[in-house]
């Protein structure tokens, strides 16, 4: 069995993203994770030092406005527990470690692990990565995470991964999402065979193009159905991409009598 180092980019930059349609899948496969490293983070400074709808040109996230953190209060109040007051100070240290990393450098996000409450914002730290959520009452579209990454460090060899989607909605913006994976090559392909196979699928429910995880896991299923089926005689086939198998997996978990799951790993 061969592992390799695969780097997916789906992105519309440097275009804006007005639907899912405008995302473009590109990988790219290596065999040390030095070089993926390397790739990664040239990508990085591609996207973060050229002006588009994301980035100012200058390694800065255009929509993350000062005013999304409180002015410190007078007697600190939000400092409770693991839920810290979201000051402009704090958040100027975490646009500063993500310039830092988008620039290709190692750092720090200078910040104790805990959850950060600002004034429409929510941001959770841990263990090095750092999550983004809008406020659940703020008009920043809920809680879904906005920007999501353990990129600020590097030197473990690891999965890294960095999420932007339509940030804060403020304005026309794009999305972007990078993974570097650690992938085992257990099929009979080849990595240019599976990314070929990429290229000519796309997933059966989502229309997604597939990515080159999706090639290589290659869920879903291809029948000549027979007697006792509704569908007899018919040929089915299903591509099915990562994202699609979980949800599908997920609601035959939530409907069956018995489980399918029939082996669990312990994380
Ligand atoms: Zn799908």
């Amino acid at each position: 069995m061969k592992e390799v180092w695969v780097l997916s980019v789906r992105t519309s930059l440097p275009e804006i993203c007005y639907n899912a349609e405008d995302l473009k899948t590109s990988f790219e496969v290596f065999t040390s994770f030095e070089t993926a490293k390397e790739a990664l983070r040239k990508k990085l400074r591609e996207y973060a030092f050229a002006e588009s709808p994301m980035f100012d040109g200058k390694g800065n996230l255009a929509n993350l406005a000062d005013d999304l953190a409180f002015e410190p209060s007078d007697e600190d109040g939000g400092d409770e527990g693991d839920c810290i007051e979201l000051t402009p100070d704090r958040l100027q240290a975490i646009k500063n470690a993500l310039k830092t990393a988008f620039s290709g450098n190692d750092t720090d996000i200078g910040l104790k692990n805990a959850r950060y409450w600002g004034n429409l914002i929510e941001i959770e730290i841990s263990d090095g990565a750092i999550r983004f959520c809008g406020d659940g009452d703020g008009p920043l579209n809920g809680c879904d995470p906005v920007l999501t990454t353990n990129i600020f460090n590097m030197r473990e060899e690891k999965d890294y991964y960095l999420y932007i989607s339509d940030l804060f909605g403020q304005g026309d913006t794009s999305e972007l999402y990078i993974d570097l994976k650690k992938t085992a090559l257990n099929r009979a392909e080849t990595w240019e065979e599976i990314e070929e196979r990429a290229k000519r699928t796309k997933c059966t429910r989502c229309g997604r193009q597939f990515d080159f995880f999706d090639a290589q896991e290659a869920y879903g299923f291809d029948y000549y159905i027979g007697y006792g089926s509704a569908h007899d005689g018919s040929h089915v086939k299903a591509d099915l991409c990562c994202d699609c198998f979980d949800e599908l997996l997920d609601s035959l978990i939530k409907e069956s009598k018995t489980t399918p799951v029939l082996y669990e790993p312990i994380c």
